[in-house]
C-alpha cells in the first residue's frame, strides 16, 4: 500500500527531552504527552523517554493516562491535568493515575471516591484556564496539604515572551500560594524552562520542545512527512488546477496530484501559501488544498518526482505552521490518522 509516511525521529525526541532537562538544572525534566504525544504517538514516544530517564509523565484526561499505563508499565508516574472528573475513579484507580485536582469540586471528589490514593494540586497563578485560585486554596491547602499532594504546579500563559509581565507575575503568585508548603512544585512547560533558574522549582512540564517546536529553538526536527505523488500531468497555459479554478497556468505546466489535504491536517489555509520539497528543491502547492489531494507545480524539476516532502530539514514544523497561519502545536496535533507512522531511531 502506498500512502504518506510520517517518518518520527525517536532518537531526536530523546535527545530534545536530555537537552531539556539539562536547561531545567536541577529541576527533574518530565514529559507531557497529552493529545497522542502531540500527534506522533503517545505509546511509542513515552516508551523511548522512559527508556531516556523520564519518570514523570503529564496527559490532558484520564483516557490518555490509562492508554498510557498500559504503555508504560506500573512505575512512572502519570499525572492528569484535568483532575478527578465525575465518574473517573475507577479508571483512575486502576490505572494508578494521579489527578491534579482543580477545584474544591474534584478535591471532594477524589476524598471521597479514593482516600488514600495518590493526587497533585493544580493551582491558578493568572492565567484563569484550570486550578484552584488563591482564595480557594487558602482555605483548602492546610487539609490537603496534611494528605501530603505528590505535586503542586501551575502553568504560564505567556512564557513564550520572555519579557512579559504576566511571567513574573504569576511566579510571585505560584510562591505565594506554595513557598513553605514542601511539596514537589511544577511550574514550566517549554517556555518556562527558558526563562531561568527560577522558574524551574522541582520538576518541569516538557511538550513541544520534545517534539521539535518553538520557543525551544535548539530542538533537533522529529518529524518529516513524505506525500506520494499520484500522477503528474500537463497542463496547457491558461488551464486551471483545483477546486474554484483559483489557480490558472501562466505558462505549460507539469503538476504533480499528491494523496495528502486538509483531512490529514494539511489546513486549506496552506492554500496558495505553501511549499513542499523535492529532494531538498522547493515546489509550489497550485489550486486550493482539497481534502485528499493538493496540486504541486514541479515543471521546473528534471524529472517527475515519486515523493514529495511537506515536513523535512527545508521546512520544519514552524514553518509549515506559519504558512497555515497557525503555531506548531495546532500543526503537529493535527496530523491525519490516515499517515503511515513510522519511528526511527534506537528505541524504535
Ligand atoms: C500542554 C501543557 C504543557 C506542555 O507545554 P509545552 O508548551 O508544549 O511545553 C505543560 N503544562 C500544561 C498544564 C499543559 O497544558
Amino acid at each position: 500500500m502506498t500512502q504518506a509516511v510520517l517518518t518520527i525521529d525517536l532518537d531526536a525526541i530523546t535527545a530534545n527531552w536530555r537537552a531539556l532537562a539539562a536547561l531545567s538544572g536541577t529541576a527533574e525534566a518530565g514529559a507531557v504527552v497529552k493529545a497522542n504525544a502531540y500527534g506522533l504517538g503517545a505509546e511509542p514516544v513515552a516508551v523511548a523517554l522512559r527508556a531516556a530517564g523520564a519518570r514523570r509523565f503529564f496527559v490532558a484526561e484520564t483516557a490518555e493516562g490509562v492508554r498510557l499505563r498500559a504503555a508504560l508499565g506500573p512505575k512512572p508516574e502519570i499525572f492528569v491535568f484535568t483532575g478527578h472528573m465525575a465518574g473517573d475513579a475507577g479508571a483512575i484507580a486502576g490505572a494508578g493515575l494521579i489527578p491534579l485536582l482543580n477545584s474544591a469540586e474534584q478535591a471532594r471528589r477524589h476524598l471521597a471516591a479514593l482516600p488514600g490514593a495518590p493526587f497533585g494540586v493544580q493551582l491558578d497563578s493568572g492565567m484563569n484556564r484550570l486550578g484552584m485560585e488563591p482564595g480557594e486554596w487558602a482555605g483548602l491547602a492546610p487539609g490537603l496539604l496534611e494528605k501530603t499532594p505528590r505535586l503542586l504546579m501551575s502553568h504560564l500563559a505567556c512564557a513564550d515572551e520572555p519579557d512579559h509581565p504576566m511571567n513574573a507575575a504569576q511566579l510571585a503568585t505560584f510562591r505565594a500560594m506554595t513557598d513553605g508548603t514542601g511539596v514537589p512544585r511544577s511550574f514550566s512547560a517549554t517556555g518556562g524552562i527558558l526563562l531561568g533558574p527560577e522558574y524551574h522549582f522541582d520538576v518541569t512540564r516538557p511538550g513541544i520542545g520534545l517534539y521539535g517546536g518553538a520557543p525551544f529553538a535548539a530542538a533537533r526536527p522529529v518529524a518529516t512527512l513524505s506525500l506520494p505523488v499520484v500522477q503528474v500531468r500537463s497542463v496547457g497555459a491558461g488551464e486551471t488546477v483545483g477546486y474554484g479554478n483559483t489557480w490558472e497556468a501562466p505558462r505549460p505546466s507539469r503538476i504533480a496530484t499528491v494523496s495528502s489535504g486538509y483531512a490529514d491536517g494539511l489546513h486549506r489555509a496552506l492554500t496558495g501559501r505553501a511549499r513542499v520539497f523535492a529532494d531538498g528543491t522547493p515546489c509550489p502547492l497550485v489550486g486550493r488544498v482539497s481534502m485528499d489531494l493538493m496540486g504541486i507545480d514541479v515543471t521546473h524539476l528534471d524529472t517527475s518526482p515519486d515523493w514529495l516532502d511537506i515536513l523535512c530539514p527545508a521546512q520544519g514544523v514552524d514553518a509549515l505552521a506559519e504558512a497555515a497561519g497557525t503555531i506548531g502545536y495546532e500543526m503537529l496535533t493535527a496530523l491525519g490518522a490516515r499517515y503511515a507512522r513510522r519511528y526511527t531511531g534506537a528505541a524504535a
